[in-house]
């Protein structure tokens, strides 16, 4: 039968760059009658590849293709299977992209054990950038960066996969190009992460340091090397030292596939937040804090980054956390990041929030619309990152020098009012937060005290609440020190 593979081609392209008997084109062929074969639909399939020559495919083909960055095809690829599940997602990439620079990449795809299919095109060198050797590359062989040859062993790239956890494992080589096409096919209909290693000969950067040189004898090399899984489970360990073993070698139809294992997780974290909503609602409040506006007129952008600040354990990352969540609970797109690690040891820890009435492009804070600092050290050192006409909210106990700042700024004694209102200075971070949406009205009454009681340890709701009620009812006018 004869497949018509140019509608998922760009003709216009060719010819393509590959050297003359290079295996990259070989199985971009076998991959394309796979496609037509199965009847996949061009709106719905992607192809992902990093860098390389063999990543250099997705070039030529007319389907929804992304060239990514070294090492990350699979990373692009998982993002984009989660994103739309419909689509067949496919990697393209090599034994440098995919092993080296990507490796970890490549192993936790298969743990997560994700519905895309990997094409590792394994000609045991990096072709494009010169010949350097790879880890796929033979004892013994020579590249650039080992004229003295290869000297660490080689990954046995399918029992790799194997072991992170892929469900469908397959090795094919160019030489052999209708099974290999017969496993990409099975790879694509596969229900898992599906690995398929196709051994394809580079005979310029690899064949010019390593015979055989010629093309036709590198084939004929793999083509009298390979052995079928059935084979090599009779020959001794000796025997199969230089073989390559060939066909499906491991298969698990049943291994819980991650997209959908995700989803399942998704819907009951979503029917849980809804079920917490509704106790929210009930349990909240019905008081008049909760209904009246938060915004006391300083800020109303439809974008702002705010950054909350402080030493180790004084609640600074869950400040984030808790605005963040108030922030999904208005229906508004939110980021939260942060920093402690060492940081939390002493010295000071920040978690950063944006929160914007539109997609947002970079997740990193850039510059503070509000400061919320708890301590000394970290106002002085966040301060440099705030907008000239930004917000500085502190600890007036804690924060005995502040920044002197163009735009508004009020010290609050956020650990003593907690103390006299909860008796626990650990509900300063609630009451800061309530003053927080008091000045800023960054967020709605109701999604912070929802936020903040889905967030409080059991047994401690009553003194969360009576912060927040604090911090809520505090008149911003009265602390005021600087600005407009
Ligand atoms: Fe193929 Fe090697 Fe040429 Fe790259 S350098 S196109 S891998 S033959
Ligand atoms: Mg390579």
């Amino acid at each position: 039968m004869v497949l018509d593979i140019d509608g998922f081609l760009h003709t216009e392209r060719l010819p393509h760059i590959w050297c003359p008997g290079c295996g990259i084109g070989t199985v971009t062929g076998a991959f394309l009658r796979a496609v037509v074969d199965l009847g996949l639909k061009r709106e719905n399939t992607v192809v992902v590849s990093g860098i390389g020559c063999s990543s250099r495919a997705t070039g030529y083909l007319d389907v929804g293709t992304v060239h990514a960055i070294h090492g990350r095809a699979l990373a692009f690829a998982t993002g984009i299977k989660m994103a739309r599940p419909e689509f067949d997602v496919v990697v393209f990439t090599g034994d440098g992209d995919g092993a080296a620079i990507g490796g970890n990449h490549l192993i936790h795809a298969c743990r997560r054990n994700i519905d895309v299919t990997c094409i590792l095109l394994n000609n045991q060198v990096y072709g494009m950038t010169g010949g350097q050797l790879s880890p796929t590359m033979e004892l013994g062989d020579r590249a650039t960066t080992a004229p003295y040859g290869q000297v660490e062993p080689p990954f046995d790239l399918c029992r790799l996969a194997e072991a992170a956890g892929a469900s469908f494992v397959a090795r094919g080589t160019a030489a052999q190009i209708r099974p290999l096409e017969k496993m990409i096919k099975q790879g694509i209909e596969h229900p898992g992460f599906a690995f398929i290693e196709a051994l394809v000969p580079c005979p310029t950067e690899y064949g010019k340091r390593n015979p055989p040189a010629k093309v036709v004898d590198m084939l004929d090399d793999e083509l009298t090397r390979s052995v079928s899984k059935a084979r090599a489970a009779q020959l001794s360990p000796d025997e199969l030292a230089d073989k390559i073993v060939t066909g499906v070698l491991h298969r698990d139809t049943r291994a819980p596939e991650f997209q959908r294992a995700y989803a399942v997780l998704a819907a009951r974290a979503q029917a849980e937040a809804a079920e917490l909503t509704v106790r929210g609602g009930e349990a909240g409040v019905g008081d008049k804090a909760a209904t009246a506006p938060a915004r006391a007129g300083a800020v109303a952008r439809d974008f702002l980054e705010v950054r909350f600040s402080g030493s180790g354990g004084q609640g600074v990352i869950l400040m984030g956390v808790i605005l963040a969540m108030a922030g999904t609970r208005d229906h508004r797109f939110v980021v939260q990041t942060q920093s402690y690690g060492p940081e939390a040891r002493g010295g000071y820890s920040r978690s950063d929030v944006i929160i914007s009435d539109r997609p947002i492009d970079y997740p990193e804070l850039e510059r503070a619309h509000v400061l919320v600092t708890l301590s000394q050290e970290s106002a002085s050192e966040y301060v440099r990152m705030m907008h000239a006409d930004g917000i500085l909210i502190y600890d007036s106990e804690n924060v005995t020098e502040p920044p002197l700042l163009k735009g508004a700024s009020f010290g609050i004694p956020f650990t003593r009012l907690a103390m006299e209102e909860t008796g626990r200075r650990q509900t300063a971070n609630v009451l800061a937060l309530g003053a927080v949406a008091r000045i800023t009205g960054v967020v709605s009454v109701d999604s912070l005290r929802k936020a903040v009681m889905g967030m409080a340890p059991a047994g401690t709701e009553e003194v969360n609440s009576k912060a927040l009620d604090r911090g809520l009812a505090l008149d911003p006018t009265e602390w005021r020190r600087s600005g407009a």
